[in-house]
């Protein structure tokens, strides 16, 4: 499509970006095929080609109206609009250039702000967290049993190793993950220390950014970005080999900071070091496994839900497959694998009608071959999906694990 930018977006410093996306998108609506929010609403505006025209018209002159705002919010980043485009649109950078501009133009109500803050400061809040955790078990029982539901239970922890070896990565702690789901982390370092790889994880409950980032708080987010690069820099001028990510919504976030860093003369160098050096566990232990195989118990029947952030956003559609495969499990079959579960970050807490109508269509899509265990990559995925579902779900690297253990 033709593009002109008005003269208040001429100075942007992503003023190129944003018309060269515009300029790919041939209008053709592939993409609402596949865009979980088109399907639910069935309106132009919410879905992907509806969107990129309503930026474009902002960007060349419209006013940002609160109407506007409503459709980019119900947006859930999912990429699977990318992943259909044939002119390679890349729509979600698209999307976080034109929700800011929208944000400094519009200021979102007293409440609402509030509600991005309080969400935020909570999930970066590492001890906090931690505390409303431990008190919301204490006094699980008296609660409804659908508010129950939703409060993941205490892990019996697996014991880290402390071997040291040469090789050496950095892994993410994440800001939720310690303390929800810490076996996550203990199992990954177990299987990497069997392959010889030592983990430098360091402890600080450190958000990657992506909270601040999906909630319109832009410079929050890249404030906890550049803590990180910061934290890291030492391992990596010492020869870590990579930054592995046990979710993949962090680990897409870390990959993007190349682009988060682009006009930041200060971080652009590190930042464009540590993209390249980020990746998913599921790359690391495929590429371990060719070289050193291992075999669990007979497998029990998995259904793998692939997060879009893995899927859409990090193109790693079918590794978990078949690393499960490999190593003796059976895959059922999912419908719709395509589709947002409807977590999404903090969607599920900003939207949570759409949410839940996606999370209550992923739940029968992903039980239609009877598994007798639902694994994915991503805790907010992993959770939202097990909220009032008679099937565990897990972290496919702590059924590996468990695999491993049982033999
Ligand atoms: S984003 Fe891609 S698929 Fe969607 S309308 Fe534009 S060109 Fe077509
Ligand atoms: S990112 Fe997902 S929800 Fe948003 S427009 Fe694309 S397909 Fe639709």
């Amino acid at each position: 499509m033709q593009t002109n930018l008005h003269k208040r977006f001429h100075d942007m410093p992503s003023a190129g970006v944003i018309e060269t996306i515009l300029r790919k998108c041939v209008h053709c609506g592939f993409c609402n095929a596949t865009c979980p929010t088109y399907q639910l609403r069935g309106d132009e505006l919410d879905g992907p080609r509806g969107r990129i025209y309503q930026i474009k018209q902002l960007f060349e002159g419209a006013e940002a109206s609160a109407e506007l705002q409503l459709h980019l919010d119900r947006c859930l980043t999912c990429r699977s609009c990318e992943t259909t485009c044939p002119s390679g649109v890349r729509y979600s950078r698209l999307l976080e250039l034109g929700r800011e501009a929208v944000d400094s133009e519009l200021p979102r109500s007293v409440v609402e702000r509030f509600k991005r803050w309080a969400i935020t400061r909570l999930f970066n809040s590492g001890p906090i967290f931690n505390l409303v955790i431990t008190c919301a078990r204490a006094i699980a029982p008296l609660m409804p049993a659908s508010l129950r539901a939703s409060i993941p239970e205490k892990q019996s922890p697996i014991d880290k190793p402390d071997n040291r070896h040469d090789r050496k990565i950095i892994m993410l702690s994440g800001c939720v993950q310690p303390t929800l789901t810490p076996n996550t982390n203990a199992a990954a370092i177990k299987l990497l220390d069997h392959f010889g790889i030592q983990t430098i994880e360091i402890e600080n409950r450190h958000c990657c950014g992506a909270v601040g980032l999906h909630t319109s708080q832009m410079e929050q987010g890249r404030a906890q970005a550049r803590k990180l690069i910061d934290y890291w820099w030492s391992y990596i001028e010492d020869g870590a080999e990579a930054i592995v990510t046990t979710a993949t919504g962090c680990g897409v976030t870390v990959k993007e900071y190349v682009e988060l860093f682009e006009h930041e003369s200060a971080y652009a160098e590190r930042a464009r070091k540590i993209s390249k050096l980020a990746c998913d566990l599921s790359e690391i232990i495929e590429q371990e496994l060719d070289r050193k195989p291992v075999q669990t118990k007979p497998g029990k029947r998995v259904a793998v839900h692939t997060p879009c952030t893995m899927q859409h956003g990090l193109g790693l559609k079918g590794k978990v497959e078949s690393i499960l495969q490999q190593t003796g499990y059976q895959i059922c079959e999912v419908a719709d694998a395509h589709l947002c579960c409807g977590s999404a970050g903090t969607y599920s807490i900003l939207q949570p009608q759409l949410s839940k109508q996606l999370r209550a269509n992923k739940q029968v899509a992903l039980a239609i071959d009877a598994p007798e265990v639902i694994v994915t990559s991503n805790i907010g995925c992993q959770l939202h999906i097990a909220d009032g579902l008679n099937v565990p779900v897990v972290h496919w690297i702590e059924l590996l694990y468990q695999g491993l253990e049982r033999k």
